[in-house]
């Protein structure tokens, strides 16, 4: 039996190994502890901290772990405190989380300033989803003032990493030829900033060309009502030699800003909390058809039936949700 009026008091004053316990308790499957969580997630509430999510995504080897470790050391070394949760869908398929190495980020993780946690070990997106949206939850009522929330460009990670945060990044390594090739649009539909990585060296002037290519395709992007002039925005940055990256903060910074008095800030966040709520009725709901004894076998000889083409898809689910809803 978890005490969660104390736990909820510990994590309001930032105490770092309740939050640890308190994101273990949400990423735990057994019903007691979702019980728990939900209970615990519904205490913090009134608290009403907010911390600004930025969402980070970027295929591997892009420079994930060095862009969080230098950006996260410049913002707590400006009295910021940061958390850093990862998301990485394929990690039961790789047997061990790839974003979970805490030695990437060496001295993040051991500055008291910052919070690291690995991504949960799980097969299904909406699980991730569900879990890293109450760490953030959790960890904006332990008091953090900036959450990264970290994805490797894996299936539907990255508009779900989006959609629970108020800013997204797209990290993209510096390219010659065909450097739009490797982007899908949706991304580019999604990102607010786009950081052009590993301008430094040999590589300098190909991350010139690559910044300016994708400046002028997020141009041809359809402007939306939730930017300002000029976003989203390509830039060059170096992670390695810590180049660019106060730029960076600072266009995050101007974004969010604008996005906070325009009220577009606070229209995102609540279309994200009908989202996941719309999420959670539909993912509710087909757990109940499909768990519950009493319509188990309605929905598995239903889903047979549709198997043999004896009926549509759409019939069928709408056959089925008309005798169970009435
Ligand atoms: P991740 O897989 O996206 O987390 O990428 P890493 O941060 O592990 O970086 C992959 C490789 O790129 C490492 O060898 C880094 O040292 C290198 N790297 C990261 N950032 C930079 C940078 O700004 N410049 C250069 N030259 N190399 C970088």
């Amino acid at each position: 039996m978890t005490d969660i009026k104390a736990l909820a008091q510990s994590i309001l004053q930032s105490d770092r190994r309740a939050l640890a316990r308190a994101i273990t308790l949400v990423e735990s499957g057994r019903d007691d502890h979702r019980a728990d969580a939900l209970k615990l997630i519904e205490a913090l509430k009134p608290a009403g901290r907010q911390a600004l999510r930025i969402g980070l995504s970027g295929t591997p080897g892009v420079g994930k772990s060095t862009f969080i470790e230098s950006f996260g050391l410049m913002l707590t070394k400006q009295g910021l405190r940061v958390a850093v949760l990862a998301v990485d869908p394929s990690s039961t398929r790789s047997g061990g989380s790839i974003l979970g190495d805490k030695t990437r980020m060496e001295l993040l993780s051991r500055d008291p300033n910052a919070f690291i946690r690995p991504s949960p070990s799980q097969s299904q997106l909406g699980g991730v989803a569900r879990r890293t949206r109450e760490a953030v939850a959790l960890c904006e009522a332990a008091g953090f003032d900036v959450i990264l929330i970290e994805t490797v460009g894996v299936g539907q990670s990255e508009t779900m990493v989006a959609e629970m945060s108020d800013l997204f990044v797209l990290l993209l390594a510096p390219a010659g030829g065909d450097e739009l090739q490797g982007v899908k649009r949706g991304i580019m539909e999604i990102a607010d900033l786009i950081l052009v990585n590993k301008a430094d060296g040999d590589l300098k002037s190909a991350a010139t060309r690559t910044q300016a290519d994708y400046t002028g395709a997020l141009r041809l992007l359809r402007k939306r009502a939730q930017d300002p002039e000029g976003f989203p925005k390509a830039l060059k940055v170096s992670a390695l030699e810590d180049e660019g990256l106060d730029i960076a903060w600072a266009e995050m910074q101007q974004l969010a800003d604008w996005r906070k008095a325009e009220g577009h800030w606070g229209k995102r966040r609540a279309d994200q909390a009908v989202h996941w709520f719309a999420h959670a009725v539909e993912a509710g709901l087909l757990a109940q058809l499909t768990e519950n004894p009493e319509t188990q076998d309605t929905y598995a000889k239903a889903a047979r039936d549709v198997a043999k083409g004896k009926r549509s898809p759409d019939a069928a689910a709408q056959a089925l949700l008309s005798k169970l809803l009435r």
